[in-house]
């Protein structure tokens, strides 16, 4: 998981290293006054996960508030690399004298972890390797005389991260060092051990909706067409997906509502529907652990507390299948269908405002 440059450098703040004052917007009002209060010059900088924004127009330099203002919702509506920009950390802007490379990172094939150091930092250092001195962390740990080094390990070690790196690490007007760029990827397989971390990185990416459901605890991602999704498991729902494609369907979402996420129906419904476009709702549930009546009385009492005005086929297989699909006929007064092949086909001519 990458942090975002904003986080990232907070986390290297806390451990010393000097990051220039910077304030986190979402709109171009907020950066305009973000500028004002940082006083002069800022640096108005996408917060995406790809590497290389400078080249690709991602930052911009502003003389004044109401340039920042301009700069700010010309980034807004730019996607770099596939993702949305959202957010922008407008900083004030460092008058670099030189710019510098350091980074920490585990090396795969020996695993492990190695310092790279170049005094050739900047935007172009990915083809700069040459220039690039490494050196193996021995098996004790890193002892560093330079606190840079010392609190970028400090980092790596305390983060389980995979990447601690800092490009430009730039020497501004005074001769001072400053993190300029910072980017940390912790590993994936740590998240039981940085739950704080993991957490906010999940509310802070996705639009508005997916937030939302992650602040909720549960898994939402929305994909633009008109049928939406709500599986158990990821497996499942990911199976889901490809059906309905292959059925000649456009999922809008899905949203895994497997586990106790079934007592979060009403919420959980609300968010899938509320995306413009939604024509229809899917409900495939495979019961195993999780039983199948639970997870579809959860669904059919949000259904019955909502009241959508729109289609909605179910598909019910393994545990407490039978009371599921009898409670479906019952309440809601239609009928389960056989097959998830069979409900995925309904569901995608529903979506598409077909009868059959
Ligand atoms: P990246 O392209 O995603 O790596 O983004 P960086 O944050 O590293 O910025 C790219 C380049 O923009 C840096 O190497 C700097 O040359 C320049 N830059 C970033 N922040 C500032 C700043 O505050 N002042 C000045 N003058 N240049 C900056
Ligand atoms: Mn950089």
């Amino acid at each position: 998981m990458k942090l975002t440059e904003h986080r990232a450098k907070a986390q290297l703040a806390a451990r010393g290293i000097r990051v220039p004052r910077g304030v986190l917007v979402r709109s171009p009002d907020e950066a305009r006054v973000a500028a004002a209060d940082l006083g002069g010059r800022v640096a108005v900088k996408a917060q995406v996960h790809s590497g290389g924004r400078g080249k690709a127009g991602g930052i911009a330099i502003a003389e004044t508030p109401a340039e920042a203002e301009v700069a700010a919702e010309r980034l807004l509506s730019l996607e770099l690399a596939g993702e949305s920009v959202r957010q922008l950390l407008v900083e004030e802007a460092v008058t670099i004298v030189e710019e510098h490379y350091v980074a920490i990172m585990v090396d795969t094939s020996l695993g492990r972890p190695v310092v790279m150091r170049s005094s050739q930092g900047g935007i172009e250092i990915e083809s700069m390797t040459e220039s690039i001195e490494r050196s193996v962390v021995p098996a004790t740990g890193l002892v560093d005389p330079d606190p840079t080094t010392a609190a970028l390990w400090a980092a790596f070690t305390e983060l389980d991260a995979l990447l601690v790196e800092v490009n430009p690490l730039a020497v501004d007007d005074r001769g001072e060092l400053i993190a300029l760029d910072a980017k940390i990827e912790i590993d994936d397989a740590s998240a039981f051990r940085q739950p704080a971390l993991f957490a906010e990185a999940e509310t802070e990416s996705g639009t508005e909706r997916e937030q939302a459901a992650a602040a909720l605890g549960l898994h939402l991602i929305e994909l633009g067409g008109d049928l939406a999704v709500l599986a158990n498991g990821a497996g499942l729902t990911m199976a889901t997906m490809d059906a309905i494609v292959h059925a000649g369907g456009r999922p809008a979402n899905f949203l895994e509502i497997g586990g106790d996420a079934y007592t979060k129906a009403v919420p959980a419904l609300e968010l899938v529907l509320a995306q413009p476009g939604v024509t229809s709702l899917l409900v495939n549930f495979c019961g195993a652990f999780a039983r199948c009546d639970v997870m579809t009385a959860g669904v059919i009492e949000a259904w019955q507390t909502l009241v959508p005005d729109i289609p909605i086929a179910f598909s019910i297989s393994g545990t407490g299948q039978d009371e599921a699909r009898a409670m479906v006929r019952e309440r809601l007064g239609i009928e389960p269908h056989e097959t998830m092949a069979d409900a995925v086909q309904a569901a995608v001519a529903a979506a598409a405002g077909s009868t059959t």
